[in-house]
Order: structure tokens, then C-alpha cells, then sequence
């Protein structure tokens, strides 16, 4: 649960980043919760019960990292993949914090003043190295973003080793291997909460492939696996030049080479369907075009025209993978926007599969902003 600043009635908390209780307009008590000074997110609730000090506050977070860890456990020990998101912030109880695992590197994210305090943030590392230290997980880079840090008034900081010596490693999802530098500029190393929509349409994906927004290659280099000619475009160039290197990490005798292109996909899709290009399976997993609810009506004409040209492009029995990672534009808002596209087009899409983001990003019931990711899989007749 979040409090608005806007929300507050009265406080008397005064420290950034403190534990605080809240309580109703009538004084009754609703829960203990992490404060910030700054945020128009005042408070967000850790637990209904009333702790009373720090010592509680700490012992209740390394709880929780076991339990953050404990719901993966099937992960941390499954074959064809070592890197998953460990800590989701919100949906496991642990608001304002993020820790990917990429292979032996550990990334954490603080996003809040409370979790950037250092007997926090070393109270969770403690935990996290404790629970981990069998599986192999020497490594901890903290990544920081600016804009939030600003946001929260936290002094401006650089991503930087907390704990071990390697920054850079190699990991695997799903038997694909990606290169990982954790302290490259780039916001994310990956787009983990994908993994399993990867596996899932590399499972239908057939003939000639085209993945728009490729980024570093995650889902070309699965339908890589499955097809006999992918194409891969993305707008930065950084991102490709990456992808290009997971090719090479990849690459086998019996698949194709993937062509990469950097290009707008607005664009390129606008070309190849009017000049008639044809697809057997078409990847569309663009950035979050709703940021927030006033941009709905955009992003959804954005997402429209998009999937629109893709449907037109796909030959009969084609396969469209189609995501929105708006939590704004809801999974209803989705699927009538994909209807009007396929009305539009003239085509009927059956649906294969209605996805959300892998596992490891939990969707908590009545939380709804931990639902956020949608993939589509189709065929179009
Ligand atoms: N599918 C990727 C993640 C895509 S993230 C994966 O699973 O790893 C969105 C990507 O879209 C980013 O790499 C960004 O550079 C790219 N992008 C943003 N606007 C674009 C545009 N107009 N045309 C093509 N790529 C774009």
C-alpha cells in the first residue's frame, strides 16, 4: 500500500527515509511504513503490525529476503538459466529495492530513501550473501539512477562494486547465452521479466522471423533456434552492438545469421509492409509508451499502428508475439487494440496464449501495479 504525500492529514515525522506508523483519521492504527520526505509517495506500507525499532525493522527485511528467495528456489536451481529477478521491490514486501542475478553478479537497485540508508541496504546484502553463498553469487554492484535518486533527494551517485571484484560476466536464460556489464550505462542489463515469454514464442515460431525492439537480442537470438531467417532492428546502436556479440556467444552451424538493423521501427514497418514483405512470426515488445494514465489514448493509437502493420505482414498461420509493458494500458485495453488491428486488416487472430512477465516478477493479488507486462501470442488466419 502507498500513501500520497496528498493523502496526509498530519505528520510528525521529520527524518528522511524512517519507519513510521500510520493511522487513520480517526487515530486507528493501519500498519508500520517506510517514509520519504520527497516523494509524492510519502509512505509505503511494510507490515500491518507495529514495529517498534530499527532492530525490528531489520530483522522483518532479512525475513522477507529469505522469503524473496525461498519463492525462487526453483529457479536458483534450474539448469538452463542463472539469472532472475531475486528481490521485486513491492511484490515481495520489500518496497523501494531490486536485485537481479545475472550468473555470479549480484545487481542491487535502492530506489528510496529508506532502502538507500547504509544499516539497511547492508542488512539486506548481509541476508542476500548469507542465503546465496552456496550458489556461486560472489559479486554485488549497486546500479543507481539518477532521475529517482533526484526524486528522492539522495545525493547523486555512480553505479559502483559494493562487494567482490567482477563487474562484467556472462549469463543464461533459457540455455541462451547474454554478455552482462553491471556497470554499463545502460538503465538494465536485461530484460529478465521476459525469459519466459521468450521460451514461449520461440516454441511457436516458425519460418521467417522479424523481432522490432530487439535491444539486445532476447528474443531473436530464441527465434534464432526455431526459424530459418530472423531479422532484428532497434533504435540504439549501443543495443545492437551488444546483441551482435550474444549472437556470437550463440551462434550454430544450423541457424541463420541474424541481420541486425538499426532503425525506428515506425518507420521500417511502414516500408516493408507497403512494399509488400511477408512474416511468418513477428516479435513487437516496444518501450512503455503510457507513462502514466493521461497518455493512454497515444500510447494505445501507438501500439495500433504497430501491431496493425505487423498483422498485415503475417502470412496465413503466422505467429504475432505482441507485449505492452504499460501497467497503464491494461490487459483489456491490449486485447481491444489488437482486436480493432486485426478488424483494420481484414484478418482473424486466434489466440495462442495470453502471457504476463516470468515468474520471478511476481504478480501479488491486490497489488495491482506488480501486474504490468502483457504478451499477446497469436496466430493470424
Ligand atoms: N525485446 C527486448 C526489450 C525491448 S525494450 C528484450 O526482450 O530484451 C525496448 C527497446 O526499444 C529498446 O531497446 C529501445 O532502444 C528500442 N526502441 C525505442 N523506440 C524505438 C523505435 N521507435 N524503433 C525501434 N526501437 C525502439
Amino acid at each position: 500500500m502507498w500513501v500520497y504525500r496528498s493523502e496526509i492529514i498530519s505528520e510528525n515525522a521529520t527524518q528522511p527515509g524512517v519507519l513510521v506508523h500510520i493511522e487513520d483519521d480517526r487515530g486507528k492504527f493501519l500498519g508500520t511504513a517506510l517514509y520519504s520526505s520527497s516523494s509524492q509517495i510519502a509512505l509505503r506500507k511494510l507490515t500491518g503490525e507495529r514495529l517498534q525499532n530499527q532492530q525490528q525493522l531489520l530483522e522483518l527485511l532479512r525475513q522477507r529476503v529469505r522469503t524473496a528467495l525461498a519463492y525462487r528456489q526453483w529457479l536458483l536451481q534450474a539448469k538452463d538459466t542463472n539469472a532472475a529477478r531475486l528481490i521485486f521491490s513491492e511484490a515481495d514486501g520489500l518496497p523501494g529495492i531490486i536485485v537481479d542475478r545475472y550468473n555470479d553478479i549480484l545487481s542491487l537497485h535502492s530506489q528510496t530513501q529508506a532502502m538507500d540508508r547504509p544499516e539497511i541496504k547492508q542488512a539486506m546484502v548481509a541476508e542476500l550473501q548469507t542465503q546465496l553463498a552456496s550458489s556461486g553469487v560472489e559479486h554485488i554492484v549497486e546500479r543507481v539512477e539518477p532521475h529517482i535518486r533526484e526524486l528522492e533527494q539522495l545525493p547523486p551517485a555512480e553505479n559502483h562494486l559494493l562487494h567482490g571484484a567482477k563487474t562484467s560476466t556472462q549469463y543464461t536464460l533459457n540455455g541462451v547465452r547474454f554478455h552482462y556489464d553491471a556497470l554499463s550505462g545502460q538503465k538494465t542489463g536485461a530484460f529478465l521479466d521476459q525469459r519466459e515469454n521468450y521460451a514461449a514464442a520461440e516454441k511457436y515460431a516458425h519460418g521467417k522471423a522479424l523481432d522490432a525492439f530487439c535491444y539486445q537480442g532476447g528474443f531473436a537470438l530464441h527465434l534464432a533456434r526455431a526459424c530459418t531467417e530472423v531479422t532484428a532492428l532497434d533504435t540504439s546502436r549501443p543495443a545492437l552492438e551488444v546483441a551482435e556479440e550474444n549472437e556470437k556467444l550463440n551462434h550454430k552451424q544450423d541457424q541463420p545469421e541474424i541481420e541486425w538493423i538499426e532503425a525506428n521501427a515506425f518507420d521500417l514497418l511502414k516500408d516493408y509492409s507497403s512494399s509488400g514483405k511477408q512474416y511468418d512470426t513477428i516479435v513487437l515488445d516496444p518501450p512503455a509508451f503510457a507513462k502514466s494514465k493521461r497518455n493512454l489514448e497515444t500510447a494505445l493509437r501507438g501500439y495500433k499502428e504497430l501491431n496493425l502493420r505487423a498483422v498485415k505482414m503475417l502470412r496465413s498461420g503466422g505467429v504475432l508475439v505482441t507485449c505492452s509493458c504499460s501497467y497503464h494500458v491494461s490487459e483489456q485495453d491490449f486485447r481491444q487494440m489488437l482486436t480493432a488491428a486485426a478488424v483494420d486488416a481484414g484478418r482473424a487472430l486466434c489466440l495462442l496464449e495470453m502471457r504476463a512477465q516470468s515468474k520471478d516478477h511476481p504478480i501479488v493479488l491486490g497489488i495491482p501495479e506488480t501486474h504490468y507486462l502483457k504478451c499477446l501470442i497469436c496466430t493470424v488466419r
